[in-house]
């Protein structure tokens, strides 16, 4: 491991490994990557990998735009081939007119913005989705850009276009603390070593609130449980992720055939990191799932797996510098960091690069806590 580097992330996840890869693309190749266990260890690893631009907030649906645009050429600019990217469409259900109306908000803005999203009755809705059930069903948004990409493809093609431009990649190294003096970074200890930097990017996900009190500043991210099930494979039809609000739930079919379905989870308190899959949510998630699509009943679970978001107090990503310390970053927070990891790498790297960035900093930044500018953005779980 290199002792002395310009920049140092903290974390293998989709945000650290597209960081990595856009400042190595922009010319910053001197950079260490360290990352606990292994890439991609943590929320990216264990994600539904599916990505989306249908959000109800400027500032969410702009990072869904920077990133999606670079999906398509991100195998072959990296050389590491193809990520399994299909635009099978979202389709964001409503079961109250109440929820349509805010839906059909949202819909205005991201036409605004150039998403091509729409507003679909029940009758379209199942003609889009032909295993969703209508009943109590009032209609939904969907769009026909969104879709599936392999989440661990994807970090292995960003460390595959930062490796082969020099970036250093380190697994099974873990950050215990980070040396600060008169305000300004000056080293990142590990487990194997210390390395001298004057620029440190936190992106450890849910952990981000450890590193952060290892330079004294208050990185406002919580852990927060979510599982998923998979079900035996069936033919693959292409239809659209079905996003819940009311039961708070997402389902997916995945290429190989398997559904993916998970949900928010209720009965788990906010800050506890535990990968344990639980027998409750199994029959809770069966039950909503059956519910939405019921020929679930005849479908097998073969698998089930827990997973963390790191959540900021806005469910939001929280990007780049942290005033109280000069060369300390951060890039966490955010419950979609798999589909907005173009976007993050690029901002991130842009900001570092000294580049004018592709969208505001501030709009992401870690003063909107105490300035009371929070993302308020009603399209998401
Ligand atoms: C069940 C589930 C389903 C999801 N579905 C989707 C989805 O469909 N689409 C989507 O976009 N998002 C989804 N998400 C959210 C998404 O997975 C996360 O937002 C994203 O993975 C976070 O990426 P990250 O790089 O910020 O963090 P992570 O992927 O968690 O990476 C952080 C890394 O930092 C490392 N680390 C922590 N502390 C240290 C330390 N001290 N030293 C060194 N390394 C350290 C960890 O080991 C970890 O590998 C889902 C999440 C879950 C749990």
């Amino acid at each position: 491991m290199k002792n002395k580097a310009e920049v140092v992330i903290i974390g293998g996840g989709a945000a650290g490994t597209s960081i990595a890869y856009n400042l190595a693309k922009r010319g910053i190749t001197d950079v260490v990557l360290l990352e606990e266990k292994y890439v991609p260890f943590g929320g990216t690893g264990r994600c539904a990998a599916q990505f989306r631009l249908q959000f109800g907030s400027v500032e969410n649906c702009k990072l869904g735009l920077l990133s999606v645009s670079q999906f398509d050429t991100l195998g072959e600019e990296t050389g590491y081939g193809d990520l399994e990217i299909i635009k099978h469409g979202y389709i964001l259900t409503s079961y109250e007119q109440e929820s349509l109306d805010i839906q059909r908000k949202n819909v205005e803005l991201q036409k605004s913005l150039g998403i091509d999203s729409y507003i679909l009755d029940a009758k379209q809705s199942k003609e889009v989705v032909p295993y969703l059930s209508t009943e109590g069903l009032v209609g939904g948004s969907y769009c026909t850009g969104e879709g599936h990409i392999n989440p661990m493809k994807m970090v292995y093609a960003y460390k595959k276009g930062a490796t082969d431009r020099g970036v250093e990649f380190n697994d099974y190294t873990k950050v215990t603390g980070i040396e600060v003096e008169g305000g300004k970074v000056k080293a990142v200890k590990t487990n194997k070593g210390t390395i001298s930097t004057s620029c440190v990017v936190c992106a450890a996900g849910e952990s981000s609130k450890y590193i952060g009190r290892m330079v004294g500043v208050r990185i406002p991210v919580e852990p927060a449980k979510r599982q998923i099930l998979a079900t035996e494979p069936v033919e693959y039809i292409k239809a659209p992720m079905i996003y819940s609000f009311k039961h708070g739930t997402f389902i997916t079919q995945v290429p190989n055939g398997n559904f993916l379905m998970g949900s928010s989870e209720p009965n788990v308190r906010l800050g506890e990191v535990d990968f344990t899959p639980t027998w409750d949510f199994l029959e809770r998630m069966a039950k909503l799932g059956i519910e939405q699509v019921p020929m679930f009943a005849h479908l097998r679970v073969i698998r089930q797996w827990a997973g963390q978001y790191g959540i900021a107090p806005d469910d939001s990503v929280i990007l780049g510098k942290v005033p109280q310390v000069e060369g300390f970053h951060v890039a966490c927070g955010c419950t979609k960091a798999t589909m907005f990891a173009g976007a993050i790498g690029t901002l991130v790297a842009e900001e570092i690069a000294g580049l004018k960035t592709s969208l505001p900093m501030e709009w992401y930044s870690i003063e909107r806590f105490d300035e009371g500018r929070l993302i308020k953005d009603p399209a998401i779980l």
